[in-house]
């Protein structure tokens, strides 16, 4: 045998084993298995919220092929529901999945990162996010607590809620009492309404028995599931307060940076590939569930009148303006945020815009 053809068969054996050891021990070079907790703030099988946490797990010990794995637990299991920030921060857990309008007592400037009253849609969030500058400033105001923020779901534009009383102009606003939490209920104090914070559990029989005139919640899958509409008279549309809310996986900043580095990129991969499927499961199953709303239990959809939008529209203006103005991170992610919605915005109206107005006529609501 030739020296060349000896070298050339040994190599090719080497190789095959190499790739042989490497097919059936891929994590081999990992030191050790990983076991993460993650604690949410939803209920246990709240469609979407706590199934997409549950769903990333699930994808990252089989992406790791079983040797990162990561137990969730649902608001209550092991922390209480708000305290899931504070669990992760502290380290005491590793990983927490929320939406970043529940620490605005934290850290005003988090609200921006979930929604914005007239604010990005799911599309523009996704846009600032990773083809601006939202994902640097959201880790800049969440690194003091020693926490890393990922984008990881999204719910696409929400509904206006279920009124039992008529929107015609904005003094219908007045005295009316709604349960709408975050920075669209800062907007709806200004329009003169009270704000009622009102837990999940007990929306239904508020509105049922007058205690609350109006509430929002999500959009026609989680309204349905609700059952609001056994309640209340007029399910108004557009969601102009949760224009395409963001939910938020948040990773202990110790624990994170001491991971392998693929773990870490099964791990954001995983987060991003969530917020894909949650936006496209929120848009398919919405929409049959307003089918549904609509034509099994006749209810009455109503658009807010345009007026009405273009003051409520001024008044979130000021209010974030006001926010803005008593904290400096708040203010420079605002400025950020403002220019980036202008900058999409041009780009929306001749695409986005334009499409929708020719395709709408084919779907358009009756009445
Ligand atoms: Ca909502």
């Amino acid at each position: 045998m030739k020296r060349r053809d000896f070298l050339k068969k040994a190599g090719v054996g080497a190789a095959a084993a190499a790739a042989a050891t490497t097919v059936n021990a891929p994590f081999v070079h990992a030191k050790k298995k990983i076991k993460w907790k993650m604690v949410t703030t939803w209920p246990p099988k709240l469609p979407y919220l706590q199934t997409g946490a549950v769903r990333l797990a699930k994808r990252v010990e089989e992406m790791s092929g079983g040797q990162f794995k990561i137990r969730v637990y649902a608001g209550g299991e092991l922390v209480p529901p708000f305290g899931s920030f504070e669990a992760v921060s502290k380290g005491t857990v590793q990983a927490g999945s929320g939406a970043a309008y529940y620490w605005a007592g934290k850290a005003p400037a988090s609200q921006w990162f979930a929604a914005v009253p007239f604010g990005l849609n799911a599309v523009g969030m996704a846009a600032w996010f990773w083809g601006g500058d939202g994902l640097k400033l959201w880790e800049e105001v969440y690194a003091p607590f020693n926490l890393v923020p990922r984008p990881a779901g999204n719910t696409g534009v929400q509904m206006g809620g279920w009124f039992n009383k008529k929107i015609n102009s904005i003094d219908d606003f007045k005295g009316l009492k709604m349960r709408i939490p975050g920075l669209g209920g800062k907007v709806l104090a200004k329009a003169g309404g009270t704000v009622v914070l009102t837990p999940g559990g007990e929306i239904f029989t508020n509105l049922e028995r007058g205690v609350i005139d109006a509430t929002e919640w999500v959009g026609p899958l989680h309204d349905y599931i609700m059952g609001f509409y056994k309640v209340a008279k007029y399910y108004y549309y557009p969601g102009w307060h949760e224009p395409g809310t963001v939910l938020e996986n948040f990773f202990n900043k110790k624990a994170y940076d001491a991971l392998p580095k693929e773990f870490q990129l099964m791990l954001d991969v995983a987060t991003a590939e969530t917020y894909n499927w949650m936006l496209s499961g929120f848009n398919a199953d919405n929409g049959a569930a307003l089918e549904k709303l609509i034509s099994k239990h006749k209810v009455n959809l109503v658009r807010f009148p345009a007026k009405v939008l273009d003051q409520l529209r001024v008044l979130a203006g000021e209010t974030l303006d006001e926010i803005a103005a008593q904290d400096k991170m708040a203010a420079k992610v605002h400025t950020n945020f403002k220019k980036f919605q202008k900058q999409v915005g041009i780009w929306g109206q001749v695409s986005e815009k334009a499409y929708y107005d020719v395709i709408a006529k084919k779907y358009s609501l009756k009445g």
